[in-house]
């Protein structure tokens, strides 16, 4: 990630919760409440997050975890459905005033990853991915997203009274997995009822707790994949002459697909092709019949995404064409990339550092080329997803999607706070 420094040397939630300056008296009223609320509940939404983290599940795996936020939404009184694109829960909380539907989505699945962190809760899960036994650890943050929205929906169904509108709390499968969004969508998650806006978050391991940084804009990247297989009829490797060689055709391919990005590609408008596998011949005096490759392509936009793509299927088709080599693609579109709307982002910001308690918390970051499924959403409706900092006051950074990620758990009231801000802010300013 890019990422600036955090400012912030230490956390102090006294500081953070109660803001110096003044709000308007209805806006400062349930701050106030929003504020107890929170207070109240944060150690029971610690307890509830160490325990989803001690109990980590795999992509569409998480039935445990489905079953503890089913109870939690019932417990509040919300509607609930369940098992909704595999383990997907939604929670409809209904307001006490007419209003607009806004929705948050919070994600609930796990690594495959042994857990190093040595925490009195951390996890001992076992599970299998691709027929071999892999340890399980929430190295992503999923149980702080799961909890801060169990949290929020807390927060919000004690102040439903004074709610105008409608929020959908969506807890999604599969984020890792990279499907979990969209089968939640195409299993009809908002059929009864469909959100004007969405928001989310995502920790960021760069921003101590206390800090939460935002992209206007395309915030991730688009992440589609190819597969190219180069073919030959082989032949002796000391008359080259007597067959095409796949490996140099796809060495050709590799090199030009890195002169395409720097050459043909518009500055302003990033992307990155890796090709992280190249699998060609058995022996020295072997050319082989075929090398295959695999390779990622990463952008943002539909607009770049399409001519990138027709500029790999060209070059594949050129090179392989001029060597005389035979070859398939098979070029796969996957999850797009995550587009914060500008004025629901410009709209909400105010809110965000109100919350925070200054301007001096919340920070302007640049996009990153990872995935994230909440793009699913992003294409719905007008969405924003904030970057929720959690690295440990003792650390300069901790690393998601490592054994070793740890994540403050003062993450997890701030987040509650700041969203549950945002929803109430956004839902009185458009009944
Ligand atoms: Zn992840
Ligand atoms: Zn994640």
């Amino acid at each position: 990630m890019k990422m600036k420094k955090n400012p912030l040397p230490g956390l102090i939630l006294s500081i953070l919760f109660f803001p110096p300056h003044a709000s308007p008296a209805p806006v400062q009223q349930m701050d106030g409440m929003v504020e107890a609320i929170v207070t109240r509940i944060t150690p029971s939404l610690i307890d509830i997050r160490r325990d989803i983290h001690c109990h980590p599940e795999l992509s569409m795996e998480e039935t445990r975890t489905a079953a503890l936020v089913a109870d939690y939404f019932r417990g509040l009184g919300l509607e609930v459905r369940t098992g909704i694109g595999g383990t997907g829960v939604l929670g409809i909380l209904r307001g006490g005033k007419p209003g607009p539907v806004v929705g948050m989505r919070g994600d609930m699945d796990a690594l495959p990853i042994t857990e190093e962190t040595g925490l009195p809760f951390a996890s001992k899960e076992k599970g299998v991915r691709d027929g071999r036994k892999v340890g399980i650890m929430h190295s992503c943050g999923h149980d702080i997203h799961t909890t801060v929205l169990l949290g929020a929906a807390n927060v919000l169904s004690e102040l439903r009274k004074d709610l105008s509108g409608t929020v959908l709390f969506v807890a999604q499968p599969a984020e890792e997995h990279g499907g979990g969004a969209n089968e939640m969508l195409k299993a009809g998650l908002f059929k009864e009822v469909k959100p004007e806006a969405m928001f989310a978050y995502h920790v960021d391991d760069g921003f101590k707790a206390g800090t939460i940084a935002y992209c206007s804009g395309s915030m991730t990247a688009n992440v589609d994949n190819f597969d190219l297989t180069v073919g030959s009829a082989g032949c002796h490797g000391s008359a080259p002459w007597l067959c095409v060689d796949p490996i140099v055709v796809g060495a050709q391919i590799v090199t030009a697909l890195q002169v395409m990005v720097a050459r043909e590609i518009d500055v302003n408008h990033n992307a990155v092709i890796t090709v992280g596998s190249f699998h060609a011949g058995t022996a020295p005096n072997i050319i082989p019949e075929k090398a295959e490759l695999k390779a990622t392509v990463r952008n943002y936009g539909e607009d770049q995404r399409t001519l990138i793509k027709e500029k790999v299927e060209r070059l594949v088709k050129n090179i392989c064409g001029a060597a005389g080599a035979s070859y398939t693609l098979d070029y796969r579109l996957g999850i797009p990339s995550v587009y914060n709307d500008p004025r629901l982002l410009e709209d909400i910001l105010p809110t965000v550092e109100r919350a925070l308690g200054g301007k001096e918390y919340v920070k302007e970051v640049l996009p990153e080329m990872g995935g994230e499924d909440f793009s699913h959403f992003s294409r719905l409706a007008p969405s924003v997803m904030l970057w929720l900092g959690c690295v440990p006051p003792d650390v300069e950074r901790t690393k998601v999607h490592s054994p070793t990620f740890i994540a403050d758990e003062n993450c997890i009231p701030i987040g509650v706070k700041v969203m549950s801000a945002v929803i109430l802010d956004y839902l009185s300013s458009r009944r």
